[in-house]
């Protein structure tokens, strides 16, 4: 399940996308006195805010409940992590909510709208960030925290990790939970593998660092631009209880995968469907 784009011109596509993203920060920042740079997201609540279990059926006026008091008190240790031979491929348990990641962002062009979008309809998500990506956009990723969505670790440089020495693994893995850390308050406690390229290596330095390991069960395929029909179709064919729903708010040109969501989820709530985001011990 490599369905990446391929490597050298997506770095590209991304390091430009980070240089564009800083260059925003820094507008958003100097006009705006909300956009504290630096600091951890302030505890939202207590311990109890942290939301339904992902079994419980979800009120829709709670489906966006930070997490934030809860999630900064766990994120500051690493919680023990067993070291998994394949990585979480689908919710488990009948009539599970689905659950939406998003990879490679945050990029101030793409994940704004997405973020919009599941504000509206009460719905919380995933998003695995790159640390390259991630550094320049703290003020996305406390938005994430506080709207309730959870961050995950998608390596720095969004390398073929199977192929890296156990230095670089280790490096790319650590130095993007340091930079999520740095701007949040805690640390990931998922991850995803670049291409969904996984090995022993990788899921036990990922474990190492407290990480558990998470997939899809539904590819988008949105980063080949195959027209916003295209990826709502994927979308609405796949879904089911406890799917995983894998799409790109970051890596070029993402404005289909954006369109897509805008029609896809209110029809999939509108049939039913709920959503949620992963918590650890119940996968
Ligand atoms: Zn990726």
């Amino acid at each position: 399940m490599t369905n990446d784009a391929p490597l050298v011109p997506r770095r590209v596509l991304l390091r430009t996308a980070a240089v564009l993203g800083a260059a925003v920060t820094t507008r958003l920042l100097t006009a705006g006195p909300a956009a504290a740079p630096g600091g951890p997201a302030p505890s939202a609540g207590p311990p109890s805010a942290a939301g339904p279990s992902a079994a419980t059926p979800v009120r829709p006026d709670h489906r966006l409940r930070p997490l934030a008091g809860h999630a900064a008190a766990e994120g500051r240790r690493r919680l023990p992590t067993p070291v998994r031979t394949r990585p979480v491929l689908r919710m488990p348990g009948a009539g599970h909510p689905m659950v939406l990641t998003f990879d490679d962002g945050p990029d101030p062009r793409y994940t704004p709208p997405i973020l919009d979008l599941l504000r509206r309809h009460h719905v919380r998500a995933t998003f695995f960030v790159c640390g390259e990506m991630a550094e320049h956009q703290g003020g996305l990723l406390r938005r994430m925290v506080d709207e309730g969505h959870v961050i995950g670790n998608h390596s720095w440089s969004h390398p073929l990790l199977t192929r890296a020495s156990t230095a670089v693994v280790r490096a790319e893995l650590e130095r993007t939970s340091e930079a999520v850390e740095r701007a949040v308050g805690q640390h990931p406690q998922w991850m995803r593998a670049p291409y969904g390229a996984w090995n022993r290596r990788v899921f036990r330095l990922g474990a190492e660092l407290g990480m558990d390991a998470f997939a899809w069960t539904v590819d988008s395929l949105d980063w080949t631009e195959p027209g916003t029909r295209t990826i709502i179709d994927r979308v609405l064919n796949g879904a089911g209880p406890g799917v995983i729903v894998l799409a790109h708010d970051a890596g070029g040109d993402r404005s289909q995968t954006v369109t897509a969501l805008r029609t896809y989820l209110p029809r999939l709530l509108a049939d039913g469907h709920r959503f949620t985001v992963p918590v650890r011990g119940e996968v």
